[in-house]
C-alpha cells in the first residue's frame, strides 16, 4: 500500500511542494532526521551532506536512498509523515498526503450515492464553495473547483460537480455539505423543514453529530488497529485502507470517535464487573498483631523495609500493605498502579498466585515473564499489580533511553511512576550493581531531578525480607552502617520490625537450632587412593604445560599469517612466561580454581599454536578439581565417571603426550569404587530418625554444585533403606543459561516443587538459586551438604525450615566450612545488636541514611559522567578492533559490526554467516533457551567452538555472540595485541561500547541469511551452509 513509487507520486502532486523539496531542511541541519535516520546505514545522512552541493540534489538522492531503503516497503510512509509533521509547519503537504484512506473517501460518497435525490434536491453549490471555502483544509481543492463552477450556467451540472468531487475532498466532506444542507434558510419554511428532515434521516441528532465530528477533526484521535502477536504487521500495514483489512476478522478496528468512547471510567467498570463474577471467591485479609504491626509504616505511606523471619506471613503482609494502597488511591482520586518484585523467577509464579488469590476479586493481577514479543507495556497498563523480575522493569525503562533527550519524538519512553507503590520482595538484594539497585538507581534519579511526567509522583517504596544482613561487619557499628546502606539504596527512613508482639510472632516461626555435624574423612582405601592418583596426575600435567610453556623451540604462529603478528611473536611469548605462575600446592583449594581461570584468559591472549595445548590442559586441571570435590563429596565411582566423561570426549582433540599421561594413570584412577561416604550416612541416619517420629515430614539439602546436586538425589534414591520407606529423593537446581546439559527447564522444576509441596517428593536436594523465597509449606529438615554460604543465607536457609520442631544441621567433612559456619553465626548476632541499636535509638540512625543517600546521588551522577568520557575517549582513540574466535583466531567480524540489545550483543555484518555453523539445542537445554528467545547455538566453522547463540529479535533469527569465546586483536603504539574478556561488561568498559541494535540491522541479516541453504543431517544439526 505504501511502497516508494506510490508516495512518490502522491508527491509530485501536492501544489508544487514535494517530499523531497521538505527534505531540503535536512541539509543544514541532519539532526532533524529523527527516525529517519533508522533506514540507512549509521552517519549516512551526514556523508550525504558533505558529497552534495546542493540542496536540492541532496534531498533527491536522500530519497531516493530511503525508497531503496530494505525498510521501506513497511515503515517509509509513517516515517515520512511523521517527518513532515514535525518539519512541515504549514502542514499542506501533510494533510495532502494524510488523505490516503481511499477506503474513507468512498464511504463518502456512497452516502451521496444512497441519498442522491436529497442532495439533488438541496445542495446549494454557492454555499456549498462559500463554506468549504472557510474551513482550511479545503485550500486549492475548492480554488480549482470555484473556477470550474464560473464556467458553468446549468445549475444541475453544478450540483453534480460539487457532488463528484467528495472524494477529493476526503474524509467527513459529505458531512460538511450536509451541513450546509441543514443549515439554510429557505424562503419557504416547508422546505427548510423538508431540508432537515432529510439530513436527520441519514444522521439523526445532525447539529450534535457535527458539532462532535469537528471537534473531532480539530483534535484527531484516529484509528486503533489491533493486530495479534502472531500475525505479522507489515500485513495490517499492507491491507491499511483497504476493504481486505475490514474484512479480515485478526485485525480489529476500532475508529476512535467520540461516539465509540466508552461513556464511564473504565477502571470502575472493571472493578465492578470483576466483583460480579468474583465476590464469592475472595479470600480475606486476616492479619495476626504482629502483622498489623509490620504494616503500621507502609499503611501511613511511607517507604520501608518490613523485616521478618520467613514463615511469618510476609505474603499476607504485602496484600495488606497492596489492598490499603489501592483503596487509598480510590478515595483520593488517584490513580494506582503496583509493581511487586522478587529476584528470581522460581518463585514468582508462586508469590503472584498468592497475592492473587487474596486481591483478584478486586484488582487484575498480571505476572510477566521474560519472553520476547509479550507486550509489556500494554499489559502493565492493563492491570493493577504487576509481578515481575526486576530485569524486566529495568530493561523496560531503558528501552528508549536513547531518545530521551529530544522531545520532539514521540516515543513511549516507559517511566518508573507509572507504578504508585513498588515492592521489593528478598529486598536485601538491594546492593551493589543488582538489578534491584538498578532499579532504585532509576528511583534516586527521578527524585534528585524530578524529571517525571506530569501527573506521575514518585511510588512508595516497600522492601521486604527475612534478615538484612551485615555484610562484612566486624562490630555494631559497622553493621548499622550496612543496615543504612541499604536503607539508604532504598529511600527508607523507617524500618518495620517487631517490637510489641515479639511473642506472638515467635510462635508463627519457630526459632530453629543450628547443628553442626564434623565428620573426619573416614579412611576409605579406594576413596583415599583415588584422591592421591588425581593429584598426582593433576602435577604430572602441570609439568607438561609447564615445559610447553617454557620450551622457546619452533613455535609456530598459530591462525592466519599476518605480517605484523609475526614481528612480535618473541615478544609475546615472553609475556606469556614472564606471567605464567606456578600452581597452588593444595589442589583441592578454591585458589586453585582460581589459578586456572586467570591462566586460562593468559593462554587465549597468546597466539602459538602450541598454547592451544596449554589451554586444553587447563581445562582437564579444572575438570580434575571438581573431581576431588566430588570424591570427597560422594566417592571414588562418581568421581571417576565425572572425570572419565570429560577426557572421552575431549581425546579426538588432545595431543598425544597429553593423552599418554592420561591413560598412565586412568587404569589406576578406574578402579575406583562406589563406597559409603560418612556424610551421606549421616543425611540418611537424619532422613530415617524424621520419618520415625513422623512419616510425612519434608527435607531439603542444599549443596554447592548442579553436577552435586544431581549425584546426591542419585545416590539418595537408591539407598535401599530409604526406598522401603519410600522416601523419595529429587533435585532442583537454578536456570542458569550458560550451564549446558544440567540447565533443568524451568517447567520441571515447577512440577518438583509441586510434588515436594504435595508430599510425592519427601527430600529435596538444591543448589543455592533457591535458598531464597522457595515458600515451602512444612520442612522439618534443612541440610546443608559440606556447603556454606553467607549470613543472609545462614538465616534464609533456617527460615526454610520452619514446620513445628524443625532442624537446621551443617554436614562437612571440611575443616574450613565449619570454622565459617561459627562466623555466620557471629554475624547472625551482630545483626540483631544492630537492630537494637537503631530501634532504641542509640544512634541517628536517620541522619546516616540521609548522608548516604547525597553520596548515591553523587555516585550516580558520577558513574554517568564516567561512562559518558568513557565512550568519549574510545571514540577518541580510534582503535580498530578484530574479533576472532577464542580457539582458532579466524577473523569473525570488526567491533563495528556488533550492535547491541539490551545486553546482549550481536554480530550485524551478513558475511558472519558464512563463517558459522548453526547447532540445535538439545533436548535438555530447549525448554530453559526457549524462554529467552534461543533458537539454536552457533559454532565456528573452522574449529566448532562455541561461539555464542542464536536469538530470535522481532521475529528475525540473529547470531549472539558469547563474550568468552571470541578475544579481540587491535594495535596500539604499533604493538598488535590479543585480549580475551571474559564478560561484555569489561569489553565494554575497557574498550568499545556498540551501537544500538536498529531495524536496517535485523532486516540486512535477515535478507542475507534467507539466501543461505542449510545442509542438514538426521538429527537436525547443519552440517554445511551452501551459498545459492
Ligand atoms: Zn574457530
Amino acid at each position: 500500500m505504501f511502497p516508494a513509487l506510490g508516495l512518490e507520486t502522491r508527491s509530485r502532486t501536492a501544489n508544487g511542494i514535494d517530499v523531497s523539496r521538505v527534505l531540503e531542511v535536512l541539509y543544514l541541519d541532519p539532526g532533524k532526521s529523527g527516525d529517519l535516520t533508522e533506514f540507512l546505514p549509521i552517519g549516512r545522512i551526514e556523508k550525504l551532506c558533505q558529497e552534495y552541493l546542493d540542496a536540492e540534489s541532496f534531498a533527491t538522492q536522500l530519497f531516493d536512498e530511503l525508497k531503496s531503503s530494505i525498510l521501506a516497503p513497511e515503515r517509509l510512509y509513517n516515517e515520512i509523515m511523521a517527518f513532515l509533521f514535525k518539519i512541515d509547519k504549514k502542514g499542506s503537504l501533510h494533510s495532502l498526503l494524510a488523505i490516503c484512506n481511499e477506503n474513507t473517501s468512498r464511504s463518502m460518497f456512497k452516502i451521496v450515492l444512497d441519498n442522491i435525490d436529497g442532495f439533488m434536491r438541496f445542495t446549494d453549490p454557492k454555499r456549498v464553495i462559500d463554506y468549504l471555502q472557510a474551513l482550511p483544509r479545503y485550500d486549492g481543492i475548492v480554488n480549482v473547483l470555484r473556477n470550474e463552477l464560473e464556467r458553468i450556467r446549468n445549475p444541475e451540472i453544478m450540483k453534480k460537480l460539487v457532488l463528484r468531487t467528495i472524494p477529493q475532498l476526503g474524509q467527513f466532506s459529505a458531512y460538511d455539505i450536509l451541513y450546509t444542507i441543514y443549515e439554510t434558510q429557505h424562503p419557504d419554511n416547508n422546505v427548510t423543514c423538508e431540508a432537515r428532515q432529510f439530513v436527520e434521516k441519514i444522521e439523526p441528532n445532525f447539529l450534535r453529530f457535527y458539532e462532535n465530528l469537528d471537534e473531532e477533526r480539530k483534535h484527531p484521535r484516529g484509528k486503533l488497529f489491533f493486530c495479534p502477536i502472531t500475525s505479522n504487521l507489515t500485513e495490517l500495514l499492507v491491507q491499511l485502507g483497504t476493504p481486505a483489512l475490514e474484512n479480515n476478522d485478526r485485525f480489529k478496528i476500532i475508529d476512535i470517535l467520540w461516539e465509540n468512547m466508552p461513556q464511564t471510567g473504565r477502571f470502575e467498570r472493571i472493578i465492578i464487573e470483576s466483583v460480579q463474577n468474583r465476590i464469592h471467591e475472595e479470600q480475606p485479609i486476616i492479619l495476626r498483631r504482629y502483622q498489623q504491626e509490620l504494616c503500621k509504616v507502609a499503611i501511613e505511606g511511607k517507604n520501608t523495609i518490613v523485616t521478618a523471619p520467613t514463615g511469618s506471613g510476609k505474603t499476607v503482609i504485602a496484600a495488606n500493605i497492596l489492598k490499603h494502597h489501592f483503596e487509598q488511591a480510590r478515595i483520593n482520586g488517584k490513580q494506582s498502579k503496583a509493581l511487586f518484585m522478587t529476584p528470581n523467577s522460581v518463585i514468582l509464579q508462586q508469590q503472584a498466585s498468592s497475592l492473587s488469590n487474596y486481591l483478584k476479586h478486586l484488582y487484575l493481577v498480571k505476572i510477566i515473564q521474560g519472553a520476547e514479543n509479550v507486550p509489556v507495556r500494554g499489559t502493565i497498563l492493563s492491570n493493577d499489580l504487576i509481578v515481575a523480575t526486576p530485569q524486566m522493569i529495568v530493561n523496560l525503562c531503558n528501552e528508549h533511553s536513547q531518545f530521551e533527550n529530544d522531545p520532539d519524538i514521540n516515543v513511549t519512553q516507559f517511566f518508573l511512576s507509572t507504578f504508585s507503590i513498588i515492592i521489593f520482595d528478598e529486598c536485601h538484594n538491594t546492593q551493589k550493581n543488582s538489578p534491584y539497585s538498578n532499579i532504585m538507581k532509576i528511583y534516586h534519579e527521578m527524585k534528585n531531578t524530578g524529571v517525571m511526567p506530569s501527573g506521575h509522583c514518585l511510588p512508595q517504596i516497600i522492601g521486604l525480607t527475612a534478615s538484612l544482613g551485615v555484610g562484612q561487619a566486624k562490630n555494631e557499628l559497622e553493621a548499622v552502617d550496612h543496615i543504612a546502606d541499604l536503607a539508604a539504596n532504598m529511600d527508607v527512613h523507617e524500618l518495620s520490625v517487631v517490637r510489641e508482639h515479639i511473642g506472638e510472632l515467635q510462635q508463627f516461626s519457630p526459632i530453629v537450632p543450628d547443628n553442626l555435624c564434623f565428620c573426619d574423612k573416614r579412611i576409605d582405601e579406594t576413596n583415599l587412593q583415588f584422591a592421591t592418583t588425581l593429584a598426582q596426575f593433576m602435577t604430572k600435567m602441570e609439568k607438561v604445560m609447564i615445559n610447553l610453556i617454557e620450551s622457546t623451540g619452533d613455535f609456530e604462529m598459530r591462525g592466519r599469517n599476518s605480517p605484523d603478528t609475526l614481528d612480535v611473536g618473541p615478544v609475546r611469548r615472553e609475556r606469556v612466561k614472564g606471567e605464567f605462575k606456578l600452581p597452588p600446592l593444595d589442589k583441592d583449594h578454591e585458589a586453585y580454581l582460581n589459578w586456572v581461570a586467570n591462566h586460562k584468559i593468559l593462554i587465549s591472549e597468546s597466539k602459538f599454536e602450541r598454547d592451544k595445548q596449554v589451554f586444553e590442559i587447563l581445562e582437564i586441571l579444572e575438570k580434575s578439581y571438581w573431581t576431588l570435590e566430588h570424591n570427597s563429596n560422594f566417592n571414588s565411582q562418581e568421581a571417576y565417571n565425572l572425570i572419565n566423561e570429560f577426557m572421552e570426549q575431549q581425546k579426538p582433540s588432545l595431543h598425544m603426550e597429553v593423552i599418554r599421561t592420561w591413560e598412565e594413570y586412568h587404569h589406576i584412577l578406574s578402579q575406583a569404587r562406589n563406597s559409603t561416604n560418612p556424610m551421606i550416612e549421616k543425611v540418611v541416619e537424619n532422613l530415617i530418625e524424621l520419618y520415625n517420629r513422623n512419616d510425612d515430614f519434608r527435607a531439603i539439602v542444599f549443596i554447592k554444585t548442579r553436577v552435586g546436586a544431581v549425584t546426591l538425589a542419585k545416590i539418595l534414591s537408591s539407598i535401599q533403606e530409604l526406598k522401603d520407606k519410600q522416601i523419595r529423593t529429587d533435585y532442583i537446581s537454578g536456570l542458569n543459561k550458560g550451564s549446558d546439559e544440567l540447565a533443568a527447564s524451568k517447567r520441571a522444576q515447577q512440577e518438583k516443587i509441586d510434588k515436594f509441596a504435595e508430599g510425592s517428593i519427601k527430600v529435596l536436594v538444591a543448589t543455592s538459586v533457591a535458598e531464597e523465597g522457595l515458600d515451602i509449606a512444612k520442612c522439618n529438615l534443612v541440610v546443608k551438604y559440606n556447603y556454606a554460604t553467607n549470613e543472609i543465607a545462614h538465616v534464609q536457609r533456617r527460615g526454610r525450615g520452619r514446620a513445628a520442631n524443625s532442624k537446621c544441621i551443617l554436614i562437612t567433612n571440611n575443616i574450613r566450612l565449619k570454622e565459617q559456619e561459627s562466623s555466620n553465626k557471629t554475624k547472625e548476632h551482630l545483626m540483631y545488636e544492630a537492630m537494637n541499636m537503631i530501634l532504641k535509638k542509640h544512634i541517628n540512625f536517620e541522619n546516616i541514611v540521609r548522608s548516604k543517600m547525597i553520596a548515591i546521588w553523587k555516585n550516580i551522577q558520577d558513574e554517568k559522567a564516567a561512562k559518558e568520557s568513557i565512550i568519549q575517549k574510545q571514540l577518541n582513540s580510534n582503535i580498530q578492533y578484530k574479533i576472532l574466535c577464542k580457539k582458532c583466531k579466524t577473523l569473525l567480524c570488526m567491533h563495528s559490526d556488533i550492535r547491541a540489545e539490551k545486553t546482549q550483543y550481536f554480530v550485524c555484518n551478513p558475511n558472519f554467516w558464512k563463517l558459522i555453523r548453526k547447532v540445535m539445542f538439545s533436548p535438555s537445554e530447549q525448554e530453559a533457551e526457549i524462554r529467552f528467545g534461543g533458537k539454536g547455538k552457533i559454532q565456528c566453522k573452522q574449529c566448532y567452538s562455541g561461539l555464542g547463540r542464536l536469538i530470535e529479535v522481532r521475529s528475525v533469527e540473529l547470531p549472539c555472540l558469547a563474550a568468552d569465546s571470541i578475544v579481540l586483536e587491535y594495535c596500539v603504539n604499533s604493538q598488535i595485541e590479543l585480549k580475551m574478556c571474559r564478560k561484555w561488561k569489561d569489553i565494554l568498559k575497557n574498550h568499545f561500547t556498540p551501537q544500538d541494535l536498529r531495524a536496517l540491522d535485523i532486516k540486512t541479516m535477515q535478507a542475507e541469511n534467507r539466501q543461505l541453504n542449510f545442509e542438514v543431517d538426521s538429527l537436525g544439526e547443519i552440517l554445511n551452509i551452501l551459498r545459492d
